[in-house]
Formats: C-alpha cells, structure tokens, sequence
C-alpha cells in the first residue's frame, strides 16, 4: 500500500488567509483542493510539500454566479472551489455552456467529480508514462527530468520534459473565451486562460508559486453554440489522451462569425488553432469548408509516445474528432459517430 508522506495541513477559512499561508513558504506549500490529483501524485511522491494549504472551507470559493441582470447577460462566473459535480448539476452551465458542461461531466467517475474542483483540474499536474508510476518503478529507470532526474526518456535529446496536459476543462473553458482570476497575498489579477498555460511539462502554469486560482469568468455567448470530444481508452473513465473543444459564433443564415478549436492532450498546454479559425470565418459549415478546418486544426498537434493509444492514429483521429465536432455544431445528428467512445449518453442528454 502507498502511504501519504508527512506534511503540516492548514485550513484556512477566507482566501486572503489562503494566501499568507501561501506567501509564508511558496517553495515548500503547495494548495490542496479535492486531492483527487495531488494527493496520489503525494503517495507516488511526484509531489512532496512540507505544507498543505486545504482550501475546501473557504465558502467564498464555492459559489457560481450570473451577476444582478437576469438570464447570462452579464456571463457566469465559477469560484474555483465548485466541484465538477456542482458544475454538472448546474442548469446554466448545462444550457449556455455546452462544451464546458460536457467536459466536466466526462472527468473521471462520479465519486471522484464530487470531490474535484474546477481549480484543482485547471491546475492538473502534466501526464507522462514515465511519470505516473510509483516511487520503486521511477527509481529503477532513474527517475526523470520531470521529478528526481535528468533524461526526458520521451525524448532523450529533449532539453524540456514533454509531459501532456490532461485537462478536460481547460480546453472547453478556452474555446469559450474564459478569464482566471488568481489572488495572493499582494495582487489580484485576471487573464484569459489560455494564458495560464506553458508548452513545458514540469512549468506548465503561469500561476506565481504565491498565487491561488480564484475564480473562472465566461462571458456570455449569444449566438454561440459549443461541444466537446473526448478520446479515451475506457468510456467509463479515463484521462483525455485528445480532445477537442470547439464554439462556433453562428449568424441566421448560417454563416460563421466567429470560431475557436481547442486541441487538449496533444502537448503540454491546450493548443489553439487559429488558422482552422480564420478559415471557417465568413462562410456556412459545409462539408468542405470543416474538411478544410480540421486539416488545419490538426497540423499544430504534435502527439508524443508517453501516453496510450499509437501516436500516428491519435494524429489521425485529431483530424476526425475536429471534423465531427464541428458536424454536430452545424447542427448533423452525430449519434452514430458517437458510437464506441461513451458520448451517446451526453448527447441524448442535451
Ligand atoms: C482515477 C482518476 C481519473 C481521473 N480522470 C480525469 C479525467 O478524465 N480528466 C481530468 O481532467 N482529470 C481527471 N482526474 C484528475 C482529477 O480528479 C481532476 O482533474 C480534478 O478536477 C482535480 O481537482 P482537485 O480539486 O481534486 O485537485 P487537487 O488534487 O486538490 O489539486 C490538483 C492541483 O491543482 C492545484 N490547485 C488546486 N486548487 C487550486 C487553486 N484554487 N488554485 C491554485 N492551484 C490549485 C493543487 O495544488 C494541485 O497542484 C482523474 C483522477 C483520478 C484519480
Ligand atoms: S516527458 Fe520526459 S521528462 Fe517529462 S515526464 Fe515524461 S519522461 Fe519525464
């Protein structure tokens, strides 16, 4: 059996006392939220903090708000602290944020989204087959750079680890043109959260060590409809090992005004694909103009030999995936396609 290591756990009851507990020790503290990642990454010692900083008190934290106006004018904004749960459950996030909620409710089991908070998947520790093995397995290979070694074994001459960023939520949050607010002892600032995000495996976050993710702003998105597609070996649970997260901005007749696609899983950091954007900009979704955008939309995924599934194929299946999402926000009946990849029941929830 693997066992905790030691550690001191604080629990403070505001974020304000969050944050001085953080600004005492940054190198050494780490935030706990659910700990559905952070505390097997402890017990596989991937992670080692002398003190944990328990968020899970903090009522502030927890609320989703729509503002004073009524209906979404003035966008939602999610307190890091709500679990995927609260998330799933919620009618707003459900009806005006279709991609975000169909993220949400395909991370990993019940149980586990009950316990998992919004934050705790934004910040998500990068995932790598040399990496997610216990302590004896990583030693007998001799560890590597991301924890405890030299060599990237991914890639032997690479001078950056190359673990993936697995976040479900990240890459709906970003095609949905969401902004972060981070709080610490001295500053509050906001950013979109496409610009929490490194290409590199170990520093993957923008976030100051000194920093806790407050809360997640969407902006209202009239007119605008969204999705999310899922690649996964088991439907009933497991980590991405692609996806695609896509909004279309659609005007009465059809045409696109606006668009964003969103590859997760396919490097260290959610990558955009602004060319496939640019191309469907202006004209109807035809069967040409979504082949045209998933050639280009797969182009920048770069899929590396540390997760499952052959890389080859995954590249291949980024091309379909983009190509079928943007089929179903045309508005395709893709049930069939669905078949085999557990995405039937969530779209026969809609
Ligand atoms: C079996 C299994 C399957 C899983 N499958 C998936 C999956 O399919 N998709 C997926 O995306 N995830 C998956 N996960 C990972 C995890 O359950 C979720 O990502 C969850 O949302 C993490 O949230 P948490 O609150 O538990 O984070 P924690 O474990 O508490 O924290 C995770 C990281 O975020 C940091 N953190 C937490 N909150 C904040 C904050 N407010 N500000 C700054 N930093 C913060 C922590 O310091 C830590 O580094 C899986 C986990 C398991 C064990
Ligand atoms: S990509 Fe390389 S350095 Fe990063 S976790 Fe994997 S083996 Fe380690």
């Amino acid at each position: 059996m693997m066992r905790l290591p030691n550690f001191i756990y604080r629990a403070p009851r505001t974020i304000r006392e969050a944050a001085d507990f953080l600004a005492a020790v940054p190198d050494t503290t780490m935030l706990v939220a659910g700990g559905t990642d952070l505390l097997p990454n402890m017990k596989r010692r991937q992670q080692t903090p002398a003190t944990l900083v328990g968020l899970r008190q903090i009522a502030e934290l927890k609320a989703i708000t729509s503002g004073p106006s009524t209906g979404l004018r003035a966008g939602l904004t999610i307190g890091a602290g709500a679990t995927l749960a609260d998330l799933v459950r919620d009618p707003r996030v459900r009806r005006a944020y279709a991609g975000l909620w169909q993220a949400a409710a395909q991370v990993a089991t019940p149980h586990l989204r009950n316990m998992g908070t919004i934050g705790g998947n934004l910040c998500l520790d990068t995932r790598c087959n040399y990496y997610d093995q216990n302590y004896e397995w990583r030693k007998a290979i001799d560890f590597c750079m991301k924890k405890d070694g030299q060599t990237c074994w991914v890639a032997t001459s690479s001078p950056k680890c190359l673990a993936v960023s697995s976040t479900d939520t990240a890459p709906a949050l970003i095609a949905l043109g969401a902004s972060v607010t981070l709080v610490s002892a001295d500053e509050t600032r906001t950013l979109p959260v496409a610009d929490l995000y490194r290409n590199d495996g170990i520093h993957y976050l923008t976030r100051r060590p000194t920093e806790i993710v407050a809360s997640i702003h969407l902006p209202p998105l009239e007119g605008w409809r969204s999705t999310y597609w899922k690649l996964r070996r088991r439907g009933a649970f497991d980590f991405p090992v692609l996806s695609i997260a896509a909004a279309v901005k659609l005007a009465r007749d059809g045409t696109v005004e606006d668009a964003r696609i969103v590859l997760g899983a396919v490097a260290s950091r959610p990558m955009e694909a602004p060319e496939a954007n640019r191309s469907l900009v202006g004209q109807p979704l035809t069967d040409a103009a979504i082949a045209h955008a998933s050639q280009l939309a797969a182009q920048p995924a770069r899929p590396m030999d540390n997760t499952d599934f052959a890389l080859v194929w995954r590249k291949r299946v980024t091309r379909d995936f983009v190509t079928y999402a943007l089929r179903e926000l045309r508005g395709d009946d893709v049930r069939e396609l669905s078949r085999g990849i557990a995405r039937q029941e969530l779209l026969g929830l809609q």
